[in-house]
């Protein structure tokens, strides 16, 4: 039934005040999970490069990256060609039949992460972030088949899993694999065991407990496995010591795997199965979105068109980024995002010389972090070293050149363990509609895709501007002061750079945070305060230092303009499925209570349509928090 959305008030409700009526007239498309905001400029961007390509298929005149970028996009179009990936996929999971016991496992170790097999943990090579100079090696929990640790205990997950387990039956039945049974059973098996040793999302939202360094040697004795020949076949020597994301996990490996290396190897032939027999038919695409699409709440995959460019995407996403902020981001739109970057940066800096509850200490390093932090907008000047060695043969089928782009991928970010880091790469490709900060390079990235209506444009009013895109700014920019960004240092180190004394005043801000979010309703469920604190002060933080810094810029704005489009950028009407996967997985707020919550704490809100306390907006000045 539709809401009536004529007669919402803006001070009970400035959320469908703003979107009610898109909203209600809004139809998900069968193959989206969500409609409206940042989708639907991921969507648009989507359709514009789709057009690009099909363009740029018959130019001769093409950059030599991008080409590759098409050629692949047309490997996958053409769909016959495609099943002559099956063979490549069958012989390359047949290496799990051979492993029964650990001598069987540390003798293909190498051979399954070269031909990227999943493996009973992850392993990559990132920033140090004790010396963010440097590269380190990481182990972690490997992802489950459920969302997140907490869904095993949910009523979910009986009704997840049964779907996951049918999916599995009929794909494997219709390869002709044997022993499926056992095979699934086993897959579902290792899996829970799984579940009850790794760290839930709530937990993985703390960086600074994923930093766990051990001496090599200790690692080994604790996973009862001498990755010796391993690690060397991979870096050319082993590293000294080894950065553990889940010391849980670390701890509890051994019992894991103890008489269960057969039930890894069907886990992972499992696994390795569902993920890559999408590549060999639209049929198979189909028959493995099932679990997914259960997730999300989605009815069908998406066009082929859409997506063959998101797998193409998926590796040359640099090189289309670029391309596409070359093309539909100019220089004007560049500067004047620049200048509203640097007048956040500004105002952050006023704000924390005001500041009551930091010591003068603290304070000045925090003015350091802000006055060496790197500014990245809309797209690349230089393409980075790992695109220019991306390369397949044509004459492959999809299967292999997945593969082996895969493999380039993987053995490249092996090549980068004991080089220094380049801090000029891009965490975010420039058709990306989203923003970030990187804590390791104490950097922030707004890509090209972002920087448009309803977020920002040179057509807007300096207000509107203000409450999208400077408040995005002025989020990424908290990131470097929150529960994470305070314990690393100007350098991306982590070094806490506070006292004792300063950190307990921020903690008990925090809990004001915490506490304003926890608990509030969302269809049957409901939102985690601590799983969303720490976005929920970066929004905090953006909104009033956008507000700061659009005084600056205009005399009386208009803070009706800034309010309203900030609960526009937050427009979604989402699947019920979704919305309750993102509650509990997304660090990140429901959009709803990002506007709605948020503005509750802002006098300029209250002035602007005239909030009194029998509205339903109105929130006893005694609750509201501000953090930065
Ligand atoms: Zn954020």
């Amino acid at each position: 039934m539709e809401k009536d959305t004529n007669n919402i008030r803006i001070q009970d409700d400035l959320y469908n005040y703003v979107n009610g009526e898109w909203i209600n007239k809004a139809i998900i498309p069968d193959d989206l999970p969500a409609v409206g905001g940042f989708i639907d400029l991921s969507i648009d961007v989507e359709k514009t490069m789709l057009n690009e390509f099909s363009e740029l298929s018959n130019s001769s005149n093409v950059d030599p990256l991008m080409k590759k970028a098409i050629i692949l996009y047309k490997k996958i179009i053409d769909e016959k060609d495609r099943l002559r990936g099956l063979k490549p996929l069958l012989d390359g999971v047949s290496i799990f039949d051979k492993i029964h016991t650990k001598e069987d496992f540390l003798n293909s170790i190498y051979d399954l992460w070269f031909s990227a097999q999943p493996l009973p943990f992850n392993s990559f090579v990132s920033e140090d972030m004790m010396e963010a100079t440097k590269y380190a090696f990481y182990i972690s929990a490997p992802t489950l088949i459920l969302p997140d640790t907490t869904v095993y205990s949910s009523p979910s997950a009986p009704i997840l899993l049964n779907i996951y387990k049918q999916m599995a039956t009929s794909i494997l039945n219709s390869l002709k694999i044997e022993n499926v049974e056992k095979l699934i059973n086993d897959t579902i098996s290792f899996d829970e065991k799984l579940s009850k040793i790794v760290k839930s999302s709530e937990e993985m939202a703390d960086y600074i407990k994923c930093y766990n360094p051990y001496e090599t040697n200790k690692v080994f004795e604790l996973m009862d496995l001498n990755l010796t020949d391993y690690l060397t076949k991979r870096f050319g020597k082993v590293p000294e010591k080894i950065v553990i994301y889940d010391v849980k996990f670390l701890e509890n490996f051994k019992t894991l795997l103890a008489d269960n290396y057969e039930e890894y190897a069907s886990w992972a032939k499992v696994k390795s199965i569902l993920g890559d027999v999408q590549l060999v038919s639209e049929e198979y695409r189909e028959l493995s979105s099932q679990y997914s699409n259960a997730l999300k709440g989605t009815q069908k995959i998406v066009s082929l068109d859409k997506y063959a460019y998101r797998l193409a995407n998926s590796f040359y996403d640099e090189i289309i980024g670029i391309y596409y902020g070359k093309k539909y981001f100019g220089e004007e739109a560049k500067n004047d995002v620049i200048s509203i970057v640097k007048n956040l940066v500004q105002t952050y800096k006023e704000r924390l010389k005001e500041n009551n509850w930091l010591s003068k200490n603290t304070i000045e390093k925090a003015i350091l972090k802000l006055d060496t932090m790197k500014i990245k907008i809309g797209y690349p000047d230089k393409i980075s070293e790992l695109f220019t060695k991306l390369d397949f043969n044509e004459n492959d089928s999809l299967y292999e050149i997945v593969l082996n782009l895969t493999r380039i991928k993987n053995q490249y970010n092996s090549s980068l363990l004991f080089k220094p880091v380049d801090k000029s790469i891009w965490v975010m490709s420039g058709n990306t509609v989203n923003a970030c900060y990187n804590p390791s390079s104490n950097d922030i990235t707004f890509p090209a895709a972002i920087l448009r209506k309803p977020f920002y444009s040179l057509s807007q009013s300096v207000e509107e501007n203000y409450g999208g895109i400077g408040c995005v700014i002025g989020h990424e920019i908290s990131h470097a002061f929150d529960n994470n960004g305070a314990q690393m240092d100007e350098n991306g180190n982590i070094n806490n750079w506070w006292t004792k004394e300063d950190y307990e005043n921020f903690k008990e801000k925090t809990e004001l945070m915490v506490e304003e979010f926890d608990g509030l309703p969302l269809l049957d469920s409901k939102v985690n305060g601590r799983l969303t604190v720490s976005e929920n002060i970066a929004d905090n933080g953006g909104i009033t230092s956008s507000i700061q810094s659009l005084r600056r810029v205009k005399e009386n704005p208009d803070f009706k303009l800034f309010f309203k489009n900030y609960a526009r950028i937050w427009c979604a009407k989402q699947r019920d499925e979704y919305s309750k996967l993102l509650l509990t997985v997304d660090v990140h707020g429901p959009n709803y209570y990002r506007a709605n919550m948020q503005v509750r704490n802002f006098k300029e809100f209250y002035e602007a349509f005239d909030v009194k306390e029998t509205d339903k907006m109105y929130l006893d000045p005694s609750k509201r928090v501000i953090i930065w």
